[in-house]
């Protein structure tokens, strides 16, 4: 018999009453028997929902009440010391210490979760990092699915992967704390046992990525140390193909293994062709990272392949990764057009794809679910709304002087130069100010209905009047409108673009209480009008100094979107850009003489496997190329990003050719700019003197220690002031004396270089 199984649920609740549940306990609103009610609430309906759709393993620990990698670090007692913690029982307010801080204690770190919008808390150790099972909660929610009389698959992030996801806080190397980990490893499995556990899931998501040679004898050890006991293991791959890591994963002597067939859909019969004879194969095939209906017939061809190797008893199917970073539950959609739904699968119809692939496979007939699929394929392939041939024969004729300004930088900067007139150190801010209540009401209201569009459009106008006043007053030399219009900076030009949905509910944890709802990426994309053109006009027409018209970045719009599954992303991108290519020629025909288009994503796109990484920074920087290039040599071309690691791609960075790119410097006092150094970046860069993360105000005297380390390192005519980041999320208490104090720094730059 072919088993369905499942790797992990979403944790947050259909209604997302886990985030309520939590913000309202941080807040004092609700007492913690109440929010551990709601915990397991989540969980029973989670469970009964799999049990119900018919999958055989039920994961169990897949809960958190805010992240698996922090639950490991609490079940292990990994607490770092400044929590003051007294050992024994990890409670729920140093877990939540450890997350967000408190009064006197900084949080442990957070960093995304491989290549998805995921971001965990960092475990951090030293020489003297001891391990000791620290809490119940993966006992007592085993105890708790027995008692519904399920049979739970309870899972752990694996010790090879915990403890290289984590940062050394005295140089030790994590992995030489591996033989103290894995006795608490063995207890813990010990325990399991002792509650009747069959099999556990021991997620070993680092061998999707390139690892080293200590790496690989880790993942030699820990096995052989935690296989060949009373619990059998399944150790789960995911997010990408294993590669190099293939021979290896097959040799660890666990029980079942799992592998991503979606990310590595080739790697099959290649691995097929050397499976060990007693392992049991556990087939990812169901995307758990995107929202389209799986092609059975497709995934089908597949599994029938392994089990034709294997025989059935051997063959698992699964999501290709844990159902986390996919929405909750499609039926829930009461608003989507019908058409666009029938496409779409979030987590509760993945459950319903597994169990119908295992039936089928099974000898069950289940005809009519692949008739459907089949329907589904076709009416995607051949839907209008998807492939529009006007896009299409768009993308036919692009030719390389499309991804190329008319001339160099050098060249252009003079003619720059000349047209904007602007002093040594010029000053700007990287596009959104704060976005006030006022602001949110209006937006409400008009959404709602209960404002009309002029009244909507007054408002909006208002604010930008506020906000070029301000600029003006304080003496900045670039102005911005200020974003009061935009919700969010992607899903603001999904709404205008063609070839873009959005779903009501399908919100994704992207940390902690934190969700996301990314914008659905169907089918051509065009642009029907200009987006942004009337808003960037009006804010010009207030001042005689410049306005920077403000666009995201295809890179960007792409990689926080659900994407379609049809064509390579690096298509969708270009068909991106070439929407914004037009929005840029607008702004420019409109007088707006620089234009900003942030890609703050650019990095997080990188592939896992560096080989990928040059095929990927290709498109990429094509994308951004055919967005910008339009324009006339005097129009400046700004970018954004926001992250401070760019040593590894600064080739690419420049490759964009932006005439000034903003980057994220002052938490690291300038250190990035090593980068910028070392390659000699030609154009022109704003490292930012003002972290816009901290409500803390800036000095002048701070800023300008920070454009002095600059000003050694860069020439001072290649440098502008500005902020690390948009200041959306501030007050305006902070931002007014922070920016006049940015002003005064910059005149402070020019006194002293004049
Ligand atoms: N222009 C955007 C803003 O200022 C940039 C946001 C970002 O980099 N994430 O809000
Ligand atoms: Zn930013």
């Amino acid at each position: 018999m072919v088993l369905a199984t499942n790797l992990g649920f979403p944790r947050m609740g259909a209604k997302r009453e886990l985030k309520f549940a939590v913000e309202g306990f941080w807040k004092g609103d609700i007492t913690e028997a109440e929010l551990v009610q709601t915990g397991a609430d989540i969980r029973r309906t989670n469970w009964l929902m799999q049990r119900d759709a018919g999958i055989d393993h039920v994961p169990v620990n897949d809960f958190a009440f805010y992240d698996q990698m922090l639950d490991m670090t609490s079940l292990l007692g990994a607490v770092p010391p400044r929590y003051n913690w007294a050992g024994s029982n990890v409670d729920m307010h140093t877990y939540f210490a450890m997350a967000r801080g408190n009064a006197t204690t900084q949080a442990m770190e957070m960093t995304k979760w491989f290549d998805t919008n995921y971001h965990y808390i960092v475990p951090e150790f030293s020489a003297d990092t001891k391990f000791a099972i620290s809490t119940t909660k993966i006992f007592d929610e085993v105890a708790e699915a027995k008692a519904l009389g399920l049979n739970p698959r309870p899972v752990l992030i694996g010790p090879v992967t915990y403890l290289s996801l984590g940062k050394s806080k005295d140089g030790t190397d994590p992995l030489l704390l591996l033989p103290k980990l894995l006795s608490v490893y063995r207890q813990i499995l010990m325990t399991l046992v002792g509650q009747g556990v069959e099999w556990v899931q021991m997620d070993e998501p680092i061998l999707a990525l390139d690892i080293t040679q200590a790496q690989a004898e880790a993942l030699k050890s820990a096995y052989t140390t935690l296989c060949g006991y009373d619990v059998k293991i399944c150790l789960a791959t995911y997010f990408e193909k294993l590669s190099a890591n293939e021979d290896l994963a097959l040799s660890l002597p666990s029980e079942a293994l799992h592998i991503d067939l979606r990310r590595g859909a080739g790697q099959l019969n290649g691995i097929l062709a050397k499976f060990p004879d007693t392992k049991i194969l556990s087939l990812g095939l169901i995307d758990g990272r995107n929202i389209w209906k799986n092609n059975l017939r497709l995934s089908l061809e597949q599994a029938e392949s392994a089990v034709d190797a294997l025989g059935s008893d051997r063959v698992w199917l699964a999501p290709s990764c844990s159902l986390l970073h996919s929405p909750i539950d499609l039926n829930l959609e009461t608003r989507m057009d019908a058409q666009l739904k029938s496409w779409m699968a979030f987590s509760k119809q993945k459950l319903d794809e597994i169990v119908t692939l295992a039936s089928i496979l099974n000898g069950n007939d289940v005809g009519a679910a692949l008739t459907e699929s089949d329907a589904v394929a076709k009416d995607r392939s051949t839907s209008l709304r998807i492939h529009d041939s006007a896009v299409k024969s768009r993308m036919a004729t692009l030719t390389l002087d499309m991804f190329a300004r008319a001339s160099p930088f050098i060249n252009r900067r003079p003619v720059q130069q000349a047209s904007l007139g602007l002093p040594l150190f010029p000053t700007t801010t990287i596009g959104s100010f704060p976005q006030t209540k006022t602001i949110r009401e209006a937006r409400a209201a008009f959404k709602k209905g209960t404002l009309d569009v002029n009244g909507y459009d007054a408002a909006m106008k208002q604010e930008i009047r506020d906000v070029v006043k301000f600029q003006e007053e304080i003496g900045l030399d670039v102005l911005v409108h200020g974003e009061a219009e935009r919700n969010d900076m992607v899903e603001y030009f999904g709404e205008q673009l063609k070839g873009f949905t959005f779903s009501q509910n399908g919100w994704v944890q992207s940390y902690g209480s934190r969700c996301v709802k990314p914008p659905i990426i169907f089918g051509d994309v065009s642009r029907p009008t200009p987006m942004t053109v009337t808003w960037s006009s009006y804010a010009q027409s207030l001042t005689p100094r410049p306005m920077k018209g403000m666009l995201t970045g295809p890179i960007t719009m792409l990689f926080w979107s659900f994407v379609r599954d049809d064509q390579p992303r690096s298509e969708t991108c270009k068909q991106i850009a070439l929407a914004l290519r037009d929005e840029v020629s607008d702004l420019e025909a409109a007088g707006i003489k620089i234009i900003q288009i942030d890609e703050p994503a650019i990095r997080e796109g990188l592939p896992l496997h560096r080989a990928d990484w040059n095929a990927y920074l290709k498109w990429a920087v094509d994308s951004f190329r055919l967005s910008s290039s339009s324009v006339r040599d005097e129009t400046q071309i700004h970018t954004h990003m926001c992250y401070s690691e760019f040593n590894d791609i600064i080739g690419s960075i420049a490759a964009l050719d932006a005439d000034s790119i903003s980057i994220e410097t002052s938490r690291s006092q300038m250190e990035l700019l090593e980068a910028f150094i070392e390659f000699q970046y030609p154009n022109e860069i704003g490292p930012g003197v003002y972290d816009i993360h901290s409500p803390r105000i800036p000095s002048v005297d701070e800023m300008v220690m920070l454009l002095e380390k600059a000003a050694i390192v860069l020439d001072p005519a290649q440098i502008w002031v500005n902020p690390d980041c948009g200041l959306k999320t501030r007050a305006w208490a902070e931002v007014k004396p922070a920016l006049t104090n940015m002003v005064e720094a910059a005149k402070v730059m020019r006194r002293m270089f004049a």
